[in-house]
């Protein structure tokens, strides 16, 4: 195991660390059960100040800060990063239980955001538009994208610094001030990042990050009238909660919320590539990915390949340490998540699924559920509700017509994937699936570039890519009679 780091524990604000008014809350190592941290807790009364010290370092501190000197500061962010690389995914892994390799991945990701808004950051452009005479005089009009202002940025527990990624990389390179809530089961990779912010050297005020508890913190930025737009991503249940809040002064809202997302596998789709990808949508990160593909339809002329073929991957996951470089799956963030995910293993009994492999708990400290594998159909709840563990159900079915209409049979729109080797079926899938992102021959291909979010239950908006400029700027519309 590498060296641990020493945690930031506290709040990071515009005159550095400090404690909060919220007192302190204990986060765990969901390996061992045992505490890892006491974090302060942020107040109201510090996301008052927080936003009043984002307001004022918008309209002056960062504002003064030229777009490739934002660019630069950006890159540096991301130089630093890379730098202490293993030491967050380290942080990440302490903290919610991935295995520390995944989280190389993950912060890859985190570094490539950085990098490709540090390049937008000087490219933020508005447009010329010719429009009509005023009362015979020629006029000019053209358009200013302006920041949206003081952005909030609220982060679940699943991929802490991957998500943050996605919201303060746009909201930076646009011109606005950010405060980011961390989840309460993993905020000391972003704090970690707090005290790179400060090294990489941005005005103070430019980011500030308030650890403390949802119905705390996060309400009072989605109440604030000084907040101009929040970026959430978590629960489609608390994303319902934050657009009604987010109602007090008309915020632009970004929400990326649950799924349940369909994967298909037709019967001339290369069977080990889906095998494979199949098995990386259901168990990576232990299933805590919103993308998650636990919804597997496979045509009845190869449903019993693909079971025995999940079942093998299942078996073949290693279940243990984050920090043993053979483990492929580690525990689940809490006890209260494994619990949530146990019970929907016993619905998934009680609803006459059959239970291919898994379906407990391991025998050893932590928050473990075994890799789990279900025979079902689309009404089951296992299938409905979002588990957000690492169990899957394959579902029968015998044409395109009846596996489009199952797979858009549910709540959810986030992602989907379709294994087929027909160039004409894989389109057409595609173009029929209610998803935010649909992967063909692959799962979750993810990149700073490649817009995302989802529809439905799953959100509202876009991230990422050129939709992440759009989603952080405001267009003013200027028009000179001549
Ligand atoms: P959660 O909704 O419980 O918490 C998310 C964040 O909201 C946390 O920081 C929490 O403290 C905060 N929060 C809680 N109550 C709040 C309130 N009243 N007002 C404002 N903020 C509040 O979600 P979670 O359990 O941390 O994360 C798992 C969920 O996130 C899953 O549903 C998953 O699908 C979703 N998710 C979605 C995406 C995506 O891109 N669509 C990505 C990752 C995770
Ligand atoms: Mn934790």
């Amino acid at each position: 195991m590498l060296d641990v780091p020493k945690f930031h524990t506290d709040l990071f604000t515009a005159s550095g660390w400090t404690s909060g008014g919220g007192g302190t809350f204990a986060t765990l190592n969901p390996a061992t059960g045992a505490p890892l941290a006491e974090i302060a807790a942020a107040g109201a009364e510090d996301v008052d100040a927080a936003v009043a010290t984002a307001t004022e370092t918008l309209h002056g501190a960062w504002m003064a800060v030229p777009p490739s000197e934002k660019g630069a500061l950006l890159y540096k962010l991301a130089d630093l990063v890379e730098r202490d690389i293993e030491t967050v995914a380290m942080l990440e892994s302490l903290d919610m239980g991935r295995p520390v390799g995944i989280g190389m991945v993950l912060v890859s990701n985190f570094i490539a955001s950085l990098r490709y808004y540090a390049g937008w950051a000087d490219k933020i452009n508005g447009e010329s538009i010719a429009s009509y005479d005023y009362f015979g005089a020629a006029t000019h009009t053209y358009t200013r994208r302006e920041p949206v202002g003081v952005v909030a940025a609220i982060i679940p527990w699943n991929a802490p610094l991957m998500i943050l990624g996605w919201k303060l990389a746009p909201a930076l390179a646009c011109g606005n001030t950010v405060i980011v809530k961390p989840a309460e089961d993993a905020s000391l990779s972003i704090l970690h990042l707090a005290s790179l912010v400060e090294e990489a050297g941005f005005p103070p005020g430019t980011v500030q990050v308030l650890p403390g508890h949802g119905p705390v913190v996060g309400e009072a930025l989605s109440l604030h009238p000084g907040v101009h737009k929040i970026s959430f991503t978590g629960s489609t249940e608390v994303g319902r909660r934050v657009l009604r809040n987010s109602a007090t002064n008309f915020k632009r809202t970004t929400l990326e919320l649950g799924g349940k997302s369909p994967q298909i596998v037709f019967d001339d789709a290369d069977l080990e590539a889906a095998i494979l990808g199949l098995a990386m949508g259901v168990f990576f990160n232990q299933g805590e990915t919103c993308a998650a593909g636990t919804r597997i339809f496979a045509h009845r002329a190869v449903y019993d390949a693909v079971v025995e073929g999940l079942k093998g991957a299942a078996e073949a996951q290693v279940v243990g340490d984050p920090f043993d470089e053979a483990t492929t799956l580690g525990p689940l963030v809490n006890a209260a998540q494994r619990d949530r995910v146990l019970s929907y293993i016993e619905k998934g009994r009680a609803d006459g699924a059959t239970l291919v492999t898994g379906g407990a708990a391991p025998d050893r400290p932590g928050f473990f559920v075994q890799p789990t594998v279900f025979a079902g159909s689309n009404d089951m709840t296992i299938a409905r509700e979002e588990i957000f563990g690492p169990v899957g159900t394959v579902i029968p079915f015998d044409d395109d017509a009846e596996v489009l209409a199952m797979a858009n049979d549910n709540d959810y729109g986030l992602a989907a994937t379709v294994w087929t080797r027909d160039l004409g079926r894989a389109h057409a899938a595609s173009a029929a699936l209610q998803a935010g992102a649909v992967g063909v021959n692959g799962w979750s291909p993810l990149g700073p570039q490649l817009p995302w979010g989802g529809v439905k239950a799953s959100g509202i908006g876009r991230e990422l890519g050129y939709e992440g400029i759009l989603a952080n700027t405001e267009a003013k519309t200027v028009t000179v009679v001549l």
